[in-house]
């Protein structure tokens, strides 16, 4: 992944600036300095990440008979990581700069000799880092019994495969999918959220025979494509194929599905065939039996793993770069102070707001109320009587709401408010008991 070039920090910088301002994303702790690497969501943040993590549960499992869901703990027992290989080989090099003290990850320096912050060459010797975070689990801190906070969502699945198959009844080949927080003691947590400390996963499992694997793997390589550009309207130019030229010993392909942003391309998620490593480790460590009974064949054996694995919060980050526009109004409209339009161009689905109700004047709170108590009930509606309309508009645009229903005198009369548009800014007039069906009906892309 090649997260190292800045070829737009400006833009970067308008992001996290609007992130905070709007209450999409800020510092976690910030009255006490903020902590690194830890980011808090706040009220637009957390519906976006609701409604995003929701997209993908309906895409993955709701929609589909051969995967299900799990739920499992953060903290597993710690022999699930040392089956896992985390325990062992789960770092990355790192150096420290003697000259300016910052720390580097090796594979991340563009030229591993000299530092990329102060361009000194006087580095530490790289050395291994262990990315688990721990903690201990009982009244005593020894090391009997230290536990870890999971470093990837998968791990239970694995674990958990067989209690999930029987009572599922699902048969080879299904799915069985998890979202949650994942942790890791990044060396350099950067780029905002990109790279956290603390943060969401959206993983997959697919159990399927050895010899149907690579079709599988392709499967859902397409599978994931058409969601990054269905579902999330990505364009061909924000994404790309990653594919690993180094494999793990037990795997047959693995690729990186990455997204432009501002910073130069990143990884978003991770499609890997793990072949049965996994399978075969936790049968090893654990003593019990993860082997398959195939009916068809009469055979047993280790089933073969497709995992498609994706962070929700780099999703989001990708989905704020994508949204972000600046506009020039081309006339100065009356209420409006500013020329510059700052939009998020958001998947009206997803969106934090799918429509704001907005009276023009206080005297017009009470239809407008009502229309906002009943739209609330199928969308997320938002009520705003603060300040001028334009205002009120451009604070919509910012936050990315696809639609405003205006509230003005003519309401009285004809029962109609005016809904406008975000991305083309036009203006309808539709019937206060049509609105709900109007916005539902352009909701879906
Ligand atoms: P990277 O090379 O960026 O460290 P990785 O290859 O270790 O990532 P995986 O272990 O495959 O990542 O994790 C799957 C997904 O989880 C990634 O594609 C990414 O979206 C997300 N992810 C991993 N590490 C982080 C992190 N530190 N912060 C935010 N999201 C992360």
């Amino acid at each position: 992944m090649s997260e190292k070039t800045a070829s737009n920090p400006g833009l970067m910088e308008k992001i996290v600036s609007l992130c905070k301002r709007r209450g999409f994303i800020f510092q976690s702790s910030e009255i006490y300095g903020g902590i690194n690497g830890f980011w808090d969501y706040g009220p637009y943040g957390t519906a976006l990440k609701r409604a995003v993590e929701q997209l993908w549960w309906r895409e993955m499992v709701e929609k589909r008979d051969n995967v299900v869901g799990l739920d499992s703990t953060i903290i597993s027992h710690p022999k699930v990581w040392k089956a896992s290989g985390h325990l062992d080989k789960f770092g990355d090099l790192m150096t420290d700069c003697r000259n300016c003290k910052a720390r580097h990850r090796v594979d991340q320096m563009e030229n591993p000799a000299v530092c990329p912050a102060c361009g000194s060459k006087d580095l530490t010797p790289p050395r291994e880092f262990n990315l688990m975070m721990k903690t201990y689990v009982g009244p005593v801190f020894d090391e009997e019994h230290v536990a870890y906070l999971r470093a990837e969502t998968c791990q239970p699945i694995f674990v958990d495969f067989d209690n999930v198959r029987i009572s599922s009844r699902q048969k080879l080949p299904f799915g069985i999918a998890q979202t949650g927080k994942a942790f890791r003691n990044e060396i350099n947590p950067r780029n905002f959220t990109f790279r956290s400390r603390e943060f969401t996963q959206m993983e997959m499992e697919f159990f399927c025979k050895e010899e149907d694997s690579m079709q599988w793997y392709e499967y859902w390589r397409g599978e994931r494509i058409a969601y990054y550009k269905n579902c999330l309207g990505f364009s061909g130019d924000e994404i790309k194929i990653h594919d690993h030229e180094t494999l793990a010993h037990y795997a047959k392909a693995a690729l990186d599905i990455e997204f432009k942003f501002p910073f130069g391309w990143g990884e978003l998620e991770g499609i890997h065939h793990r072949g049965t490593w996994d399978m075969s480790r936790h049968g090893e460590f654990s003593g019990e039996s993860m082997e398959y009974f195939d009916q068809d064949s009469g055979k047993k054996f280790h089933p073969t793993v497709v995992e498609t694995s994706v962070g929700l919060d780099r999703t989001i980050l990708a989905l704020l770069c994508h949204a972000y526009a600046e506009e020039m109004a081309e006339t100065k409209k009356e209420g409006v102070e500013e020329d510059l339009r700052i939009v998020l161009r958001l998947p009206p689905e997803l969106a934090p707001v799918q429509i704001a109700v907005l009276p023009l004047t206080k005297k017009l709170a009470d239809p407008a109320e009502k229309l906002h108590r009943d739209l609330r009930v199928w969308l997320r509606s938002e009520y705003d009587l603060t300040g001028s309309i334009g205002k009120r508009y451009r604070r919509q645009d910012e936050i990315g709401t696809p639609f405003c229903a205006t509230v003005d005198f003519d309401t009285l009369n004809d029962g109609a408010v005016t809904v406008r548009s975000r991305d083309s800014m036009s203006q309808e007039r539709v019937s206060m008991d049509q609105v709900r069906t109007y916005i539902m009906e352009r909701l879906k892309r």
